[in-house]
C-alpha cells in the first residue's frame, strides 16, 4: 500500500473532523446541550455510530462524546518520514469520516427541521430533490430486497460524470444490473452526478433505484447508515457489535464506491470509510490503488482513468466495478426492445410521456389468465394482436385492452389462475416504458414515448407475459399464448367471461370459513430475515404482508412443494375462541426451532402471532378507549398510540411475539375472525381516513350483519383525533359500541 493513499485519506479525515467540531461547536452555542438532534423517523439514532459503538445520540451535547472516539480514532495526520505497512490506519481515518459525517448531516436538520423531501421520490419540478437520509418505513421496505435479493447492492456515486449523457448511460446500467444507486458530493465545479440525471429526465427516487441523498460529500454517510441499518434490523446485529456488522456488510451486501472526477483527500477520506465495510472505490482518474485484497473481496482502490483520449472508459467502469466487487449479476432475457428488470418497477410514466394508455377507467380493459385442458389449442409463444397496433395509432392515444392469458400444462390447476393473474403487474412494470397499475377489470397499462421509438409493440406485453411465466412457473405450465385486444367490441365481449371468472374466485375464498378445512398453510418467507417468524394462514386470516390467502398460499404449495408455504394439519382444538390447535402450535414449535410454543389466530392479547416486518398494517391497544387502532404502513402520520407506524413496526417486528400488538393485512380487518377473541371488529376505534376508504365498504358490510349500520363512521381518524383523550371525546359524541364492552385487558 502506498504512503499517499494512508496521507491523503488522514488528511482528509483530520478536516471532516474539524468540520465536524466547528458545527458542533456552533450547534452548542445557538441550541444548548438539551436539543434534540435526530435524523427523520427512526429508532436507529445516527446509524453507523449506534452501529459500531452502540452509543445513542439523541441531543446536542451527546455528540461530544463521539467527537471524543473521533478525536481517538482519526490518526495525527502524517509526516514524511511516517509509512504504514498496513491498512489500520487507514480504516481508522474511514471510520472516524463517517462518524464526522454523521455529526454534520444530523445538524442541518436542527437547523432546519426538513432540509430534505421525506418522500419516496423527488418532485418532479425543481432543484430541490435530494432525498436526504432513509426514513426507517422506506429503508425497511428497500431494505428487505438487499435480504430477499432482489437488490443484490447498491453502487454510492460521489462527483458527477464526464457529461450529462454519460451519467444517464452508467444509471441505466446499473439499473438493469438491479443495483440501488446512491449519489451523494459534487465534482471541483460544483456539478452532481444527480444534476446530471435531473437534466437528462431520468426519474430519481426509491422507485427507481436512483436515490440522491445530498449535494455535500458528507451525505455519502447516508449509504453506510443504510447499510448498518440493515445489518441490525435484518441480520440480527446487536447495536455496538461492529464487527459483526462490517462483516455481515461484506459478505452480504454487495456495494461498491464510484468516485467519478477528481478524487480530493476528503473523498478519499470517504472511501476509506466505505472500505470498512468491505466496500471497494473504482475511480476514473489517475488515483492512488490499493490492490491488495483483504478487507474487500478483491481490491480495494481501482484507478482507471482513461489511457487514450479516444478511449469510452464509461462503457466498462460498471462491469469493472462489479467484477472488483465480486458480485455475479444474473440477467434475466426477457425478448422486448427495451431494458427490462426490477430497477424499472416503479418507474411512473406520467400523461406528457406517454404515447398510449389503456384501462384506469377511461376504456374497458380487463386481464384474465385461464387454464386450458386442451394441449392442441394452445401453441406456446404465439401472441395475437386483435384490433388496432401501436403503429396505426396516434400519440396521446387512449385504447380498450384485454389481456388474455392462456395456460396450458399438465400439472396446471385452476387454483393457480390469480396466483399467476397477479403477476402481470410485476412482470409488465418490469419493463422500462410500460407502467401498470390494478389488476382484473380496473387494469390500467401505459407505454412511454421513449418505449414506443425503442420499437416496443402490443406483441411485446405477450412476449413479456409468455417468457416471464416461463421463468416462474416452468414446473406446472407447458404452453403460454397471449391475446391483446384493443378492439373496443371484442374487449367488451371478453370481458363479461372474464368478470364471471373473477366472481367465482371471490365466493370461493370468501365463502370459506375457518371450520370448512382440516388443513391451514404456514408461510415462513420472511424467515430469511426474521428467524423464528412464522404466518399462519387460514381461510379468514390471510398472511401479514397482504400478499397469501389460504387459497394463494395452497396454490403455491402445489406449485412448489418444497417452497415457503406448507400445509398444516390443525388436529385436536385446544381453544375455539382464541384459535388454538395442537397441531398449528407443534408444527409452529418446530418451525421456529424451538422458540415459539403457541399462537392464537384470533387474538392480539393471549398467545399473539409473531410480526415479521413486512405486515400491511398494525394495530395496537388504546387502553383509555377500551379499544384498538390500527395503522397502514403508507401512514406516516402520528397516531394516538403516541408513535407513527415506524416506531411501532420497531417495536413489534422481527418474528417475536408482542402481546397487545399484531401486524396483520388489510384483508383481515372485515374477516369475521377478526381480533374475534378479544372483541372483534367493535373494538375499532381509531384508523387513518386513507384505510377507512380503502376496506370501508366491506368492513360496513361485515358490521351491517350484526345490526350496526355506517360502523366506519364512528372510528376517529387524524381529521378529529391525534391523542388518545380525543379518541374518547369522539367516541362519546358517536357512541361508539367499544364504550358498552368489558375492558379489554
Ligand atoms: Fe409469508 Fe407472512 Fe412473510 Fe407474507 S409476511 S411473505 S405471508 S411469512
Ligand atoms: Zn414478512
Amino acid at each position: 500500500m502506498s504512503k499517499k493513499i494512508a496521507s491523503a485519506a488522514i488528511r482528509g479525515a483530520n478536516q471532516v473532523a474539524r468540520q465536524a467540531e466547528e458545527e458542533l461547536e456552533k450547534a452548542l452555542a445557538e441550541h444548548g446541550p438539551d436539543k434534540k438532534v435526530e435524523l427523520p423517523d427512526t429508532a436507529y439514532f445516527l446509524p453507523v455510530i449506534y452501529a459500531m459503538t452502540g452509543y445513542k445520540v439523541e441531543k446536542i451535547g451527546d455528540m461530544q462524546e463521539v467527537m471524543k472516539k473521533i478525536n481517538n480514532l482519526v490518526p495525527e495526520e502524517p509526516k514524511d518520514k511516517v509509512w504504514t505497512p498496513y491498512l489500520g490506519p487507514t480504516l481508522d481515518a474511514g471510520m472516524a469520516t463517517l462518524f464526522a459525517d454523521e455529526i454534520i448531516e444530523s445538524l442541518k436538520y436542527v437547523e432546519e427541521p426538513i432540509p430534505y423531501h421525506l418522500e419516496e421520490n423527488c418532485p418532479p419540478e425543481g432543484d430541490d430533490f435530494w432525498l436526504g437520509a432513509a426514513n426507517d418505513n422506506m429503508f425497511r421496505k428497500r431494505g428487505l430486497e438487499f435480504v430477499d435479493g432482489s437488490a443484490p447492492g447498491f453502487a454510492a456515486i460521489v462527483g458527477a460524470a464526464p457529461s450529462s449523457e454519460i451519467a444517464a448511460d452508467i444509471a441505466r446500467e446499473l439499473q438493469e444490473k438491479n443495483l440501488y444507486v446512491f449519489m451523494s458530493g459534487a465534482n471541483p465545479d460544483g456539478v452532481s452526478f444527480a444534476e446530471q440525471l435531473r437534466q437528462e429526465g431520468v426519474q430519481m427516487g426509491w422507485e427507481t433505484r436512483l436515490v440522491p441523498f445530498g449535494k455535500d460529500i458528507t451525505a455519502t454517510v447516508f449509504a453506510l447508515g443504510f447499510a448498518s441499518r440493515v445489518a441490525m434490523a435484518f441480520g440480527g446485529v446487536q447495536p455496538g457489535d461492529y464487527r459483526r456488522n462490517l462483516i455481515y456488510n461484506k459478505n452480504r451486501t454487495y456495494a461498491f464506491v464510484l468516485a467519478l472526477d477528481e478524487v480530493d483527500d476528503i473523498k478519499y477520506a470517504q472511501a476509506a470509510g466505505a472500505i470498512n465495510f468491505g466496500f471497494p472505490t473504482i475511480a476514473d482518474t489517475d488515483i492512488p490503488e490499493i490492490l491488495p485484497t483483504g478487507i474487500c473481496t478483491y481490491e480495494h482502490v481501482v484507478a482507471m482513468p482513461k489511457q487514450t483520449e479516444e478511449e469510452d472508459i464509461y462503457d466498462e467502469i460498471v462491469s469493472k466495478a462489479i467484477e472488483v466487487r465480486g458480485l455475479k449479476v444474473e440477467v434475466e432475457e426477457v425478448p422486448v426492445p427495451v431494458s427490462y428488470g426490477p430497477a424499472f418497477e416503479g418507474e411512473i410514466i406520467r400523461k406528457e410521456d406517454m404515447f398510449v394508455e389503456f384501462g384506469g377507467q377511461r376504456t374497458p380493459s380487463f386481464e384474465y389468465l385461464q387454464m386450458v385442458k386442451d394441449s392442441d389449442s394452445v401453441e406456446d409463444g404465439k401472441v395475437v394482436v386483435n384490433g388496432p397496433k401501436i403503429d396505426e395509432i396516434e400519440e396521446g392515444s387512449q385504447l380498450p385492452l384485454g389481456v388474455m392469458v392462456y395456460i396450458y400444462g399438465r400439472d396446471m390447476q385452476e387454483d393457480f389462475e390469480p396466483v399467476m393473474e397477479r403477476m402481470i403487474h410485476t412482470y409488465f412494470n418490469q419493463a422500462s416504458g410500460l407502467w401498470h397499475n390494478g389488476q382484473r377489470d380496473i387494469n390500467w397499462v401505459r407505454i412511454s414515448k421513449a418505449a414506443k421509438e425503442e420499437g416496443f409493440t402490443f406483441e411485446n406485453m405477450g412476449d413479456i407475459i409468455h417468457a416471464r411465466m416461463h421463468q416462474e412457473y416452468g414446473s406446472v405450465l407447458d404452453k403460454v399464448e397471449v391475446h391483446i385486444h384493443t378492439d373496443e367490441e371484442k374487449v367488451k365481449e371478453l370481458r363479461e367471461d372474464a368478470r364471471d371468472a373473477y366472481h367465482q374466485r371471490d365466493e370461493r375464498i370468501m365463502g370459506m370459513e375457518d371450520t370448512d378445512v382440516d388443513t391451514y398453510y404456514s408461510c415462513v418467507l420472511c424467515q430469511s430475515f426474521a428467524p423464528d417468524h412464522v404466518c399462519i394462514i387460514t381461510p379468514e386470516r390471510s398472511g401479514l404482508c397482504g400478499g397469501y390467502t389460504w387459497l394463494d398460499a395452497k396454490a403455491n404449495y402445489e406449485i412448489i412443494p418444497t417452497g415457503p408455504n406448507q400445509p398444516v394439519k390443525k388436529g385436536e382444538c385446544i381453544d375455539e375462541e382464541l384459535g388454538q390447535w395442537r397441531g398449528v402450535n407443534e408444527y409452529l414449535e418446530e418451525a421456529s426451532r424451538g422458540n415459539l410454543e403457541r399462537f392464537s389466530a384470533y387474538s392480539m392479547i393471549v398467545d399473539p402471532m409473531t410480526s415479521c416486518g413486512c405486515f400491511e398494517c398494525i394495530a395496537t391497544i388504546l387502553p383509555s378507549a377500551n379499544g384498538i387502532m390500527t395503522v397502514p404502513r403508507e401512514y406516516d402520520g402520528m397516531t394516538p398510540s403516541g408513535m407513527k407506524f415506524s416506531t411501532l413496526a420497531g417495536q413489534i417486528g422481527g418474528g417475536i411475539q408482542t402481546p397487545g400488538f399484531i401486524g396483520h393485512s388489510k384483508l383481515y380487518i372485515a374477516s369475521e375472525k377478526f381480533i374475534s377473541a378479544d372483541g372483534g371488529f367493535r373494538r375499532l376505534v381509531w384508523m387513518p381516513k386513507m384505510l377507512k376508504e380503502e376496506i370501508g365498504d366491506r368492513l360496513n358490510e361485515r358490521a351491517a350483519k350484526e345490526g350496526i349500520e355506517d360502523f366506519v363512521s364512528m372510528i376517529a381518524d387524524e381529521e378529529v383525533a391525534t391523542t388518545e383523550e380525543e379518541v374518547l371525546e369522539f367516541m362519546q359524541e358517536v357512541g361508539h359500541p367499544a364504550l358498552e364492552m368489558e375492558p379489554m385487558m
